[in-house]
């Protein structure tokens, strides 16, 4: 288990700006904040995309089931990490002790079954306050079975869901990065005068495949991906991740301690940028060349964002056309409240307000630099107080997490889902088509205009005794529905009421 001295050490991140007044990077966890994903839900989730490895869940059935699997991260090959494994410890294995035990036959079996480069274990709050020892298991299971198996101590009640990322990157540095050395290039891969430099990337998750809008360009630059933490990553690519030239932070506050200690321990230099919208994916090129500082590759890099601009340009005209001046509210954390805000700019969107619960103070920074000193940052987002945002901008359009899609459409407010569940990958050049067509098949679903429009119930009926709702019934139905709720009433079309309000 590990000290309040450890824990310390994890929330003391000197990368971060808002580190230099307290001792701690991040706000202490208070009771309840573990309510958007405890430290363990948070270190899976960070390293579960690493698709070859057995992921062990050390703990209760439950605690597996609240983070396997809900990022939609896609593989390119290996499917093994889509395999939910646990101890599935019970009240039984508590009191007899035994879960050490249990876990040691879970390694064996998740060995022999499914023989993965490496094994990770995930402890979690029952075992740690028992008091199991996953470091010494974990270490004479590797010895017996020559297999790396990794401790990942992440017990739920150390912190918050940030916190477990930190923690997930910590035992990456500390077990398996500067274990192996990349493989040399396969030969006919070098073209004619380009040097192929070596990069990573540190956050960036690979979410329905949108990794794989920017990787051909990256490719055309000459850049050689070592490996992304954890977007489709193998075990092999992570343990090569010390000899970068550079390492790009995809998302500020998930791993930045990653980033910080490559630094420290081999001298990487390190950037942090977003593949969300024309212009960071452009400047994020920019600064994959201007850190290598090669002159060549800068010089081939500003000719390829040219023709990528110019073509997506083109693609994105007529759409931007039926978009333009749009209203929008986004509600949506870390990174992306800032990085999905310059995309939609880049479409002539007009973002009324932004989510910052998750967000850090460079996050907040980068969004008064997009929108403005007098920018409306909301951290509450409770449905009433998102349908007020709503209702007060005028919104047209809520794009947040799946966990918001009821709130707005119960309102009849269109809805676009933007985290990690969605369907559809925007990063880079082609994602942004990707993002404009399918704002444009939310915003203009004919759906919105059937269900806004006066129930059949509000419309008077042409006689009592005709057909149709009699008197009668229409008052039945109004009773149900009355009184509208005045949120729910966001363009002022006062025939519209709230469907079980
Ligand atoms: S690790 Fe602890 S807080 Fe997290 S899901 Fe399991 S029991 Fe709950």
């Amino acid at each position: 288990m590990k000290s309040t001295k450890d824990i310390a050490e994890l929330l003391d991140e000197p990368a971060c700006e808002h580190n230099k007044k307290e001792k701690s990077g991040c706000a202490k966890p208070k009771p309840g904040s573990a309510a958007g994903g405890c430290a363990f839900d948070g270190a899976q989730i960070a390293l579960l995309p690493i698709a070859d490895v057995a992921h062990i869940v050390h703990g209760p059935i439950a605690c597996a089931g609240s983070s396997w699997d809900n990022r939609g991260t896609r593989s390119s090959g290996s499917e093994l990490y889509r395999i939910g494994m646990t101890t599935d410890l019970t009240e039984q294995d508590v009191v007899m002790g035994r879960s050490e035990k249990r876990l040691f036959h879970a390694i064996k079996q998740a060995i022999e079954t499914y023989n993965p480069p490496a094994v990770f274990i995930y402890n979690t709050c029952v075992p740690a306050l028992v008091g199991d020892d996953i470091n010494a298991t974990c270490k004479s299971a590797a010895e017996r079975w020559g297999v790396p198996v990794v401790p990942i101590d992440c017990a739920g009640f150390y912190g918050t869901k940030n916190l477990g990322n930190r923690i997930a990157g910590d035992a990456m540095v500390k077990h398996v990065i500067g274990t192996r050395d990349p493989d040399p290039l396969p030969p006919g891969t070098e073209r004619p005068g380009i040097k192929v430099h070596d990069v990573n990337l540190v956050g960036e998750y690979n979410i329905a495949g949108e990794f794989w809008h920017v990787l051909p360009l990256l490719d055309e630059m000459g850049l050689r991906v070592l490996c992304t933490l954890s977007g489709d990553a193998r075990f092999r690519e992570v343990q090569t991740m010390h000899k970068a030239e550079v390492n790009m932070m995809v998302c500020s506050k998930a791993m930045v301690n990653v980033a910080r200690k490559l630094q420290q321990s081999y001298g990487t230099p390190w950037f942090e940028g977003s593949f969300y919208g024309i212009t960071d994916t452009s400047q994020a090129l920019r600064d994959f060349a201007r850190v290598i500082n090669d002159p060549d590759l800068i010089e081939r890099t500003e000719a390829i964002i040219a023709r990528e601009e110019n073509r997506i340009r083109q693609a994105l005209a007529p759409w931007k056309e039926r978009l333009k001046g749009k209203r929008v509210l986004l509600f949506t954390g870390g990174v992306k409240s800032w990085s999905v805000i310059s995309a939609l700019q880049d479409l002539g969107m007009v973002v009324v307000a932004t989510g910052t619960k998750k967000s850090t103070e460079e996050d907040k920074a980068r969004i008064r630099e997009l929108m403005g000193e007098e920018t409306l940052m909301i951290e509450d987002g409770s449905p009433k107080a998102l349908l007020k945002v709503v209702a007060d901008y005028k919104a047209d359009i809520l794009i947040a997490g799946g966990r918001n899609m009821y709130t707005a459409l119960k309102a009849r407010i269109p809805f676009l889902d933007i985290n990690q569940e969605r369907e559809f990958g925007y990063e880079g050049y082609q994602g942004m088509l990707e993002l404009v067509r399918q704002l444009a098949l939310t915003l203009e679903s004919p759906v919105w205009e059937a269900v806004r429009a006066t129930p059949p119930w509000r419309i008077k009926a042409p006689s009592p005794a005709g057909e149709g709702w009699g008197e009668e019934k229409i008052n039945q139905q109004n009773a149900l529905f009355d009184p509208p709720h005045p949120n729910l009433l966001p363009h002022g079309e006062g025939t519209v009421v709230a469907a079980g309000a």
